[in-house]
């Protein structure tokens, strides 16, 4: 059996040595530059690979190939794949198929790798169990799988890696939302990035647990479409007939997988996103066999996840925050509505098919002023220009925060939550974040 592996990052480099381990005969293709790090792991391991090409030859004669999420169905070399009936699965579909252990998946448009590190907080500081972090977030599962004998993951996926899953059995799986993101990859169609998600239920059996929030606009209606066989657990904002977790006056509150109950303010992650979050993962937790004490612990100390609403410093008065992470409209109406001063906020980069029409009403609500940082910003002027509050037009991170701090007053928080991917102007969000963090502490 001859295993192709497209791309060669963490991903890719995991299934490929997974491949190996279990006997196949494997080549990795990479279309672009290979980092020096994973073709050091590549060779060490005596793995056959090419970079800046894909060679049809010697990819075209494989039983299966395992497709890098970063990777899109279009791709030229994946159509020709395609049209020759080679079944293309992802590193996930793949890595499954070789353990056992208990696997705790979590997937939304936003939120995923906040709730994704506080399961795995709570199970691993807190329960003390043998766990591993991957998917999205972390080392990848397959080399996991390969090298580490885990009973239990807690995996980050996108809907990139669920598109290419097909037989991979969650058993715990959170949905936390759907909200229009990546729909550049979706052919412009929220029905097919919902159905994405909505394929993490997929292979659930009765002793699984599915966890969702109903204030969703899509799961709700999705499911009925679905014939879900585990046991499902909705939380919603406040208790309604339907859910089993909600916040209740002062009290955070479970009535299942298992009864459990905290004070609200005892939680470590501030904003209503956070609470939703606390919930789908203390449900999660307690669905993989956590102890109560150990959820309430792990809920109480854990110290957030950088990019996310992270606070910089303070300067002059004025509260730094850097939410880089933000890289759609919601994420950064979250972000907004978790303010409680006026705001200068930080919006632009590349545009993923945004519309800002559902921000504009909490713009108006909260912001002082707005700052644009991107390659081009005439989509921006469009949306927001008409508020009239005073904008600025800026095309660095050292442009940017010089004008968000002639645009603040002392008491005000500066937020970069841009709705956008970073890749017009920064290698990265991790990257867009950095800089930022770096040009504010500049003016301490
Ligand atoms: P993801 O991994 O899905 O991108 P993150 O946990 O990294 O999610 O958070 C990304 C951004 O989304 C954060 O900066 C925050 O503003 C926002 N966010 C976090 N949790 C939620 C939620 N439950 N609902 C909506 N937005 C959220």
């Amino acid at each position: 059996m001859r295993i192709v592996v497209l791309g060669a990052a963490e991903s890719g480099v995991g299934a490929a040595v997974l491949a190996q381990k279990k006997g196949f005969d494997v080549f990795v293709s990479d279309m672009g530059h290979i980092k020096d790090n994973y073709k050091a792991q590549l060779d060490s391991y005596g793995l056959a690979w090419e970079e800046g090409r894909h060679t049809a030859e010697i990819i075209l004669n494989a039983d299966e190939v395992i497709k890098s999420p970063g990777i899109p169905e279009d791709a030229p070399m994946v159509l020709k794949i395609k049209e020759k009936g080679i079944p293309v699965i992802s590193e996930i579909e793949f890595a499954g198929r070789y353990t056992s252990a208990k696997m705790v998946c979590i997937t939304g448009s936003n939120g995923k790798t906040t709730t994704t590190s506080l399961i795995y907080h709570i199970l691993r500081e807190k329960a003390g169990f043998n766990v591993g972090l991957a998917g999205n977030i972390g080392r990848s599962l397959a080399l996991q799988v390969a090298e580490e004998q885990h009973d239990c993951y807690v995996i980050e996926l996108s809907s990139f890696q669920l598109d290419d899953m097909f037989d991979f059995r969650a058993n715990v799986a959170v949905l936390l939302n759907i909200t229009p993101d990546h729909l550049d990859r979706y052919g412009f169609c929220m029905q097919n990035y919902v159905d994405s998600k909505m394929r993490i239920v997929r292979n659930q059996q009765p002793d699984d647990t599915f966890i969702y929030w109903t204030g969703d606009e899509h799961v709700g209606q999705e499911l009925p479409k679905y014939n879900v066989q585990s046991r499902v657990c909705a939380f919603s904002d406040a208790p309604q007939d339907d859910t089993v977790g909600y916040a209740d006056g002062d009290l955070f509150r479970l009535a299942a997988p298992v009864p459990f109950e905290m004070p609200l303010a005892d939680l470590s992650l501030p904003g209503k996103h956070n609470l939703r979050n606390a919930l789908a993962a203390a449900m999660a937790a307690l669905a993989a066999g956590a102890p109560a004490e150990a959820v309430r612990a792990g809920l109480t100390d854990f110290p957030g996840v950088e990019h996310r609403l992270e606070k910089v410093c303070d300067v002059r008065g004025v509260h730094y925050v850097n939410d880089s992470k933000a890289t759609n409209v919601d994420a950064c109406a979250c972000a907004l509505e978790a303010m409680s001063t006026p705001v200068v906020l930080i919006v632009g980069g590349k545009d993923k098919g945004n519309d800002y029409s559902a921000i504009v009403p909490i713009v108006r609500q909260k912001c002082r002023a707005l700052v644009y940082l991107g390659a081009d910003n005439a989509k921006l002027h469009a949306a927001f220009d008409d508020l009239g509050l005073p904008v600025a037009d800026t095309h660095s991170m050292a442009d940017c925060v010089a004008a968000c701090a002639s645009l603040a007053q002392a008491g005000d928080t500066v937020l970069l939550s841009p709705c956008c991917a970073s890749f017009d102007l920064f290698h990265n969000m991790e990257d867009r974040g950095e800089q930022f963090k770096e040009r504010v502490r500049e003016m301490l």
